[in-house]
């Protein structure tokens, strides 16, 4: 069966097609500065290199139309005709408390979305834009929505409430969603199949760390708890997110700083985290080089950030009564040995530990990282979102 997984964002959509036989991408790609001067596609078949394609696109449905006519191509293309996609997979951002699972798309799902556009504004709007956008040109092909929030769902009302009056929760559900749900449920299978044991015997932290990071607690396949709250500025320390502070600091600036709610909600969403405390960079690989050059600020935010993610990794453990793997995953998980050795330190007292030599030979590869006597499994695992996306559309249309 061959699936095309759509990401779509404010001007851009990123689209993987791929062949479910074997879980292979025929190609790939991101339709870049959609309804702006000097759009593009940027695709790349198979393994071959990248190819950067100058084409007008007013809208998403200009967008769509160009994937589809870039994956039919007669010379470049992967498939000889537009009926050969049998389903298509999209990512949602919000899903509210309607969605616990990914589903196939009616009139009803798209009203559902679009009610939960006051929580998800600047993602939700774009998300339906692509739906509607396949519809048009790929009518009779069946559409699924996979959410990000909806692997948290499973989370107790203990975790997922606010300590705030109970009619605020009614009347706007406000309420902890938790984000990355996609990720943190492909890793957690992922860790499940490399430790041999059945999802339903492990308790897993996934740390999802990349510009925006997260925190989860799965407790026998299921999310018990997770970092990222209401609005995914919550959490951990992030490229430019503050993450967790005290609410109380939002008013002081106002006051002192003459700020609207605006100015503070952009400043904490934007030029806050690992940016704001360095003044260098929201990238780790800036940041991991000016600390080694000498840069306090760098080193402190690093710190910061470091000590965040341990944060939760305590706590989880006690949340769910122990802890049997912990899994890094994303840029920076995947990626960065130093920031991963410097989270697992002193962890031993958690029967947790790495093994150095381990940790510093991978990048971007599954392995076990655990020092030799680790009870605490610690394992590295790639995420594959859109691979999660187009299993979860086959499983439903297939
Ligand atoms: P996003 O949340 O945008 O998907 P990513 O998961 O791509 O973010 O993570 C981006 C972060 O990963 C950056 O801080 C980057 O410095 C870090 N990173 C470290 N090493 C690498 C690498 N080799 N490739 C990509 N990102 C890396």
């Amino acid at each position: 069966m061959k699936i095309l997984v759509i990401n779509a964002g404010s001007s851009s959509l990123k689209y993987q097609l791929f062949n479910m036989t074997d879980e292979i991408v025929l190609a790939k790609g991101v339709c870049d500065r959609i309804g702006l001067d000097g759009s593009m596609v940027k695709h790349t078949s198979g393994e071959n290199e990248q190819i950067i394609i100058e084409k007008s696109m007013k809208n998403h449905a200009d967008a769509i139309a160009a994937v589809v006519e870039v994956l039919t191509d007669k010379d470049i293309g992967v498939i000889s005709n537009m009926s050969e996609i049998q389903a298509v997979g999209h990512r949602v951002v919000h899903g509210g408390e309607n969605f616990s699972g990914s589903v196939v798309i009616t009139a009803d799902v798209k009203a559902a979305i679009e009610k939960c556009i006051d929580l998800a504004p600047l993602h939700n709007p774009p998300n339906l834009t692509g739906i509607n956008a396949c519809e048009e040109i790929m009518p009779g092909v069946p559409q699924v929505a996979v959410f990000d929030t909806a692997f948290h769902q499973t989370m107790p009302a203990s975790a997922y409430m606010y300590a705030i009056p109970h009619e605020l929760y009614v009347k706007y559900k406000i309420r902890k969603y938790g984000f990355h749900g996609t990720s943190h449920k492909y890793v957690v299978e992922r860790a499940a199949k490399m430790l041999g044991k059945p999802i339903e015997e492990l308790k897993i932290i996934t740390l999802h760390l990349g510009n925006g990071s997260s925190v989860a607690a799965v407790k026998h396949g299921k999310s018990v708890n997770t970092s990222m709250g209401f609005t995914p500025l919550a959490g951990v320390v992030m490229g430019t997110r503050s993450g967790m502070l005290d609410p109380a600091i939002i008013k002081f600036l106002m006051q002192k700083e003459n700020m609207t709610v605006d100015q503070v909600d952009d400043m904490l969403n934007k030029k806050s985290g690992v940016l704001g405390v360095s003044g260098v960079s929201s990238d780790f690989r800036d940041l991991c080089k000016a600390a080694d050059d000498g840069n306090d600020r760098a080193a402190l935010a690093l710190d910061m950030f470091v000590a965040s993610v341990k944060r939760y990794i305590g706590s989880y453990a006690m949340i769910m009564g122990g802890v049997d793997a912990v899994v890094f995953t994303a840029g920076i998980g995947e990626n960065t040995p130093t920031i991963r050795e410097a989270i697992m330190k002193e962890t031993e007292f958690l029967g947790a530990g790495i093994d150095d030599a381990k940790n510093n030979s991978s990048r971007g590869v599954e392995i076990d990282i655990s020092a030799a006597n680790a009870k605490v499994r610690t394992l590295v695992i790639p995420t594959n979102e859109e691979l999660m996306i187009a299993s979860d559309t086959e499983n439903l249309v297939g």
